[in-house]
């Protein structure tokens, strides 16, 4: 077994731990924010046929900001308020719902363990972080012990991006904080932290902690709750090596959570040392020819073609405009033909290259990838019959579009 870190890098101390955790917990009655599975989570416990209210928060807060979560909180929880009715949804409806939130996989395993729980488990909700870890698809970790300790009341931790730089600060941790060894730590930290008699609120505290006071760039530092426990905050105030002897060893020796020596603290960053990660991967880079097919429907509205992504992959099953992955480094005529024998192909019918009129290019960066559509518009006269052996397609007016299960880059197209 590895060796345990320094003690400078733990919480040892149990007079410090129940003083941090008094301090942020009353922190937390005074300033928490007022969000709508706040007021859901106390039924959570009391009636299993409802969908538990931390669950789809949680998983709709991973990647996403909690104000563009709330709107598609609330709608979600007033369509589907019970386990049974998420079970019985289509993923048709799911994917509508979704649209516009991203990551849509994650609606589609919601209700996909929604299905479980009604079908496998007699509609009983696992209640322990590692009962819900392993029998619920789409259920990590963190969810796990966060649907646990916030509905269920277990005395578990969580560890998600906030706790983790929270946790990085308190303890000057500036090993690579994306290591799989540095998270154990911490989850080793989180569980030693989490207040044994209210768990949910004390999670819940140190993530709004991380979200609104130690926050990335700007820590507000001087409001903070547990700043008397805060290593990075005592270094910052007081850098000079007496003061803090045990932090200012950090980086000398082997110690797994201290940076390497070639990269020490830097005094212009202060707390923002903490915590570091290793150099993102770039972005793929992806271009898509994306064809805007339209014509004059029969209450002369103008109505849109749109076709159905596969069911699995990005945006799976969500609808868009027939697109066309390119090869990079295409000549711009080259691209309009291609697009022009997929159009064809499809369509069963002559399309001339010539014919498609260029709009623009639209740029859409994933998380991973970076994409270009570059988008044409063809008007087509009469009706079309598309080839049925392909993907499902239909004709949509403007509004039927955006209530469609459409990805926010064609909404963008
Ligand atoms: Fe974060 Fe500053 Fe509080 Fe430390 S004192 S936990 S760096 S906000």
């Amino acid at each position: 077994a590895p060796a345990p870190p320094p003690a400078r890098h733990l919480f040892s101390d149990p007079a410090e731990v129940e003083a941090l955790r008094g301090n942020l917990l009353a922190w937390y009655d005074r300033c928490k924010r007022d969000l709508p599975w706040r007021a859901l989570v106390r039924r959570d416990c009391g009636n299993s046929a409802l969908l538990p209210a931390v669950w789809v928060s949680e998983i709709m807060l991973q990647q996403t900001q909690v104000a563009t979560v709330i709107n598609y909180y609330n709608r979600w929880m007033q369509k589907w308020p019970t386990l049974q009715a998420l079970a019985q949804a289509s993923l048709e409806e799911v994917n509508e719902l979704w649209a516009g939130l991203g990551y849509y996989s994650r609606g589609k395993r919601l209700q996909e363990a929604a299905r479980k729980v009604v079908s496998e488990l007699a509609g009983r909700m696992p209640r322990t972080a590692e009962d819900l870890q392993k029998l619920l698809p789409g259920v990590g970790r963190y969810t796990a012990g966060a649907i646990a300790s916030i509905s269920y009341g277990q005395a578990t931790g969580v560890v998600d991006g906030n706790v983790i730089r929270v946790l990085c600060r308190l303890r000057c941790i500036s090993a690579d904080s994306s290591s799989p060894a540095v998270i154990d730590r911490l989850w080793d930290m989180a569980n030693v932290l989490v207040d044994r008699s209210r768990p949910g609120d004390f999670n819940q505290a140190l993530m709004e902690l991380g979200a609104t006071v130690c926050v990335p760039k700007a820590p507000l530092c001087g409001e903070c709750p547990v700043k008397q426990h805060c290593q990075a905050w005592c270094r910052k105030l007081f850098g000079s090596p007496p003061k803090v002897p045990d932090v200012e060893d950090c980086g000398v020796g082997d110690c797994p959570l201290c940076p390497p020596a070639t990269e020490p603290w830097d005094s212009s960053l202060g707390v923002t040392n903490f915590p570091r990660k290793a150099a993102k991967k770039p972005p793929r880079v992806m271009r898509t020819a994306t064809c805007v097919l339209e014509r004059r429907g029969c209450h002369g509205a103008l109505e849109y073609l749109i076709v159905q992504r596969p069911g699995s992959g990005l945006l799976a099953g969500l609808w868009e405009f027939p697109s066309l992955p390119l090869a990079q480094d295409l000549q711009e005529e080259r691209e309009r033909e291609e697009l022009a024998d997929h159009l064809q192909a499809w369509m069963g019918r002559p399309v001339a290259a010539k014919g498609l009129r260029f709009i623009r290019e639209v740029i859409h960066v994933f998380s991973h990838i970076h994409q270009t559509y570059v988008v044409y518009s063809l008007s087509l006269d009469g009706d079309v019959t598309l080839d049925p052996a392909l993907s499902p397609s239909r004709w949509v007016t403007e509004d039927e579009f955006h209530a469609s299960a459409v990805s926010t880059a064609m909404k963008k197209v």
